[in-house]
């Protein structure tokens, strides 16, 4: 990723540290978060909240997720002592996720179901020239069964379970973070670690807010 213009490193670096507060630990993945320049995902209009730690629109009834909810996941996405290798994301939205995920795997694939997001996405990212990173549009529910398996699968959109296809397409050692709807004002985040070909190990863990996981593409 080339480096942002310098009149927002500050932000950058303000933004890693409002991250950190919220207990991230993770140093690279709190590095790739004082890199992406989070404001060039975003509306002109945004650009003075784009370094606040929350949740923004950016159109079609979707969000930016918020930056310390993103850093969790990607924290709990590495194992100890393990590089990241093929890391599949759901719900691509603006592509800010996927511009940190690209900085800390060697490779990333991330599905967007709503084609002007997509499209979005594209121009959004264009400009960082990343080159370990594909953007599919299509359904994330079914996964990517051509690029399978992969060592970690994180989604960016709350079902009402785990999809089954994401699960088969998961790496055996490899992780799987996702939110899960709980009942009707709660969603819990979880993490799936696949143990063997037919064991799963599930770990329940905070309590967060994400737009809905949608089947089929618009
Ligand atoms: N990763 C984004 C978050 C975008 S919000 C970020 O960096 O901030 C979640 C996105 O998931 C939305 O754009 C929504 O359209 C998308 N989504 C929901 N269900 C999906 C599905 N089945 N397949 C692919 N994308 C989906």
């Amino acid at each position: 990723m080339r480096p942002a213009a310098e009149r927002f490193a500050g932000h950058r670096q303000a933004l890693a540290a409002k991250v950190l507060a919220a207990g991230i630990k993770h140093h690279k993945t709190l590095e790739a978060i004082a890199t992406v320049p989070r404001h060039a995902f975003l509306d002109a209009g945004m650009h003075p909240q784009a370094y606040e730690d929350t949740a923004l629109p950016i159109g079609h009834s979707q969000t930016i997720s918020k930056p310390s909810v993103v850093a969790r996941m990607i924290e709990l996405l590495h194992k100890p002592r393990h590089r990241l290798g093929k890391v599949l994301e759901i719900g691509t939205g603006c592509g800010y996720q996927a511009a940190v995920l690209s900085l800390l795997a060697e490779e990333v694939y991330s599905i967007e179901r709503i084609r002007p997001l997509h499209d979005l996405a594209r121009t959004k990212l264009r400009p960082f020239r990343i080159n370990n990173l594909r953007l599919i549009y299509g359904d994330g529910i079914l996964g990517l069964p051509q690029a399978a398996p992969f060592d970690g699968i994180i989604l960016a959109a709350a079902g009402l379970g785990i999809p089954d296809a994401l699960l088969d397409q998961l790496a055996i050692g490899g992780r799987l973070i996702a939110p899960v709807v709980k009942n009707e004002q709660e969603q819990q985040l979880v993490m799936v670690e696949r143990m063997s070909s037919q064991r799963y190990q599930r770990t329940v863990l905070d309590g967060v807010f994400f737009v809905p996981l949608q089947s089929g593409i618009v």
